[in-house]
C-alpha cells in the first residue's frame, strides 16, 4: 500500500509520479520494471503531455485562457489534453483517424472535447492536416502538435526519466519504450544519457512500422493492430533523434498480444498492445544481458506499460489472435 496522501485541489495534480513494478519471467540476474502509466487520470501515459504542454502554452501565451487545442490524435492524447484544457479553461477538438478505438473517442466527448473523424487511409498525416485546416478558421487556437513539439520530447524528460531515475537510485542499464510519437522514449532517453552515457536505449515498434529507416535500414511497411506506436511515414516523426537509439526492435502483432495476455493471467496487468509489444522487446533485451551479448551499467531493464485494456474492450482485445480487432 501506498502512503496516504493529501488532499488535492485538481485532477490534474494526479498527473504523474505513477508506481514502477517489476515484470517477471525474465532471467533470474536482471531486472526488468515497467511504468505503469494507466495510474494517470485518463488513464495513459499521454496525460503528461497533456497537462505539461497545455501548462507551458499558456505560459508562454501561444494560447490565451478561453482559447482552443486542436490536436490530431489517435485518442490518448486527446484524453489527456481534454482533462487539462477543461482543468484551465480552455476548449478542445480532437481529429481523429476512423480506425482508432471508441471507448477513447467516447472519453474524450466525455470531458467536454469535440471530436472530428478523418479516413483511416489517410493515415495520421491526414488528421495532422486537417487540424491545421481548423485552426487557421479558429482565433485563439493553437495545434500543440506531438508528433513536432520538442515539449511532448521535454515533459518525460522532466518528468518521467527523473521518477524512474528516482525510485532506481540511478541504477538502469537499459530504456525500452515503443514509439509512437517518440516523445517517452526520447525524454527518458536522453535524461538516461545525461546519467550514464552507457545505458541502452531500445525502440520499440511493430512489424509493418519503418522507424527502422532510421538507423539505414529497409522495412517493409505493412498493416498491424498494435495501437499507439509505430508509424508508416518516418518524416512526420521530427521528434525521433537516432543518435540517442542503439536498436529499434519489431515485434509482430501475435507476439505482443500473447504478452498482453500473459501480463493479465500471470501478473495482474490489465494493459494493451503497445505494453506487450514494449514487454516482450525489454524481456528480449534482458536475455540479451543476461547471456552476455549486451553489455550495459546495470543489470536492470525498464519500460513504459502505456495504457490499459479496458479502453480496448470492444475490439476484442482478449480475444483470439484472429478475431482481436487492433
Ligand atoms: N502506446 C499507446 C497506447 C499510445 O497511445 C502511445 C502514444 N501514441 C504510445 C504508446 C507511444 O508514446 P509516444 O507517442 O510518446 O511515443
Amino acid at each position: 500500500m501506498t502512503t496516504h496522501r493529501e488532499p488535492l485541489s485538481s485532477v490534474l495534480d494526479t498527473v504523474g509520479e505513477t508506481p514502477l513494478v517489476a515484470v517477471h519471467d525474465t532471467p533470474a540476474d536482471v531486472a526488468v520494471y515497467a511504468k505503469l502509466e494507466s495510474f494517470n487520470p485518463g488513464a495513459s501515459v499521454k496525460d503528461r503531455i497533456g497537462a505539461y504542454m497545455a501548462e507551458q502554452l499558456l505560459e508562454r501565451g501561444e494560447i490565451e485562457p478561453g482559447g482552443t487545442i486542436i490536436e490530431p490524435t489517435a485518442g490518448n492524447t486527446g484524453i489527456g489534453f481534454a482533462i487539462a484544457a477543461q482543468q484551465l479553461g480552455l476548449n478542445s477538438i480532437f481529429v481523429v483517424p476512423e480506425r482508432f478505438s471508441r471507448e477513447k473517442q467516447q472519453l474524450m466527448r466525455a470531458l467536454g472535447a469535440e471530436v472530428v473523424n478523418t479516413p483511416t487511409e489517410d493515415e495520421m498525416r491526414g488528421a495532422v492536416e486537417h487540424a491545421h485546416e481548423l485552426s487557421s478558421e479558429i482565433e485563439n487556437s493553437v495545434v500543440p502538435q506531438q508528433f513536432s513539439n520538442p515539449l511532448n520530447t521535454e515533459t518525460h524528460y522532466a518528468t518521467t526519466g527523473p521518477e524512474i531515475y528516482d525510485a532506481l537510485d540511478g541504477e538502469v542499464g537499459a530504456v525500452v519504450a515503443g514509439c509512437g510519437t517518440a516523445g517517452t522514449l526520447m525524454g527518458i532517453g536522453r535524461y538516461a544519457r545525461e546519467r550514464h552515457s552507457e545505458t541502452y536505449i531500445g525502440a520499440v515498434e511493430p512489424e509493418g512500422s519503418v522507424y527502422g529507416r532510421f538507423l539505414d535500414r529497409e522495412p517493409e511497411h505493412g498493416e498491424y493492430k498494435t495501437e499507439g506506436i509505430g508509424t508508416s511515414d518516418p518524416a512526420t516523426n521530427e521528434l525521433f533523434e537516432p543518435e540517442l537509439v542503439d536498436d529499434i526492435i519489431q515485434v509482430s502483432d501475435r507476439d505482443a498480444h500473447n504478452e498482453l495476455k500473459r501480463l493479465a493471467r500471470e501478473e495482474g496487468q490489465l494493459v494493451a498492445s503497445s505494453a506487450g509489444a514494449a514487454s516482450v522487446a525489454a524481456r528480449q533485451v534482458a536475455d540479451r544481458i543476461s547471456d552476455g551479448t549486451l553489455a550495459v551499467p546495470y543489470s536492470t531493464v525498464v519500460t513504459v506499460f502505456p495504457d490499459s485494456s479496458e479502453r480496448y474492450l470492444s475490439k476484442g482485445i482478449y480475444e483470439s489472435f484472429e478475431e482481436w480487432d487492433g
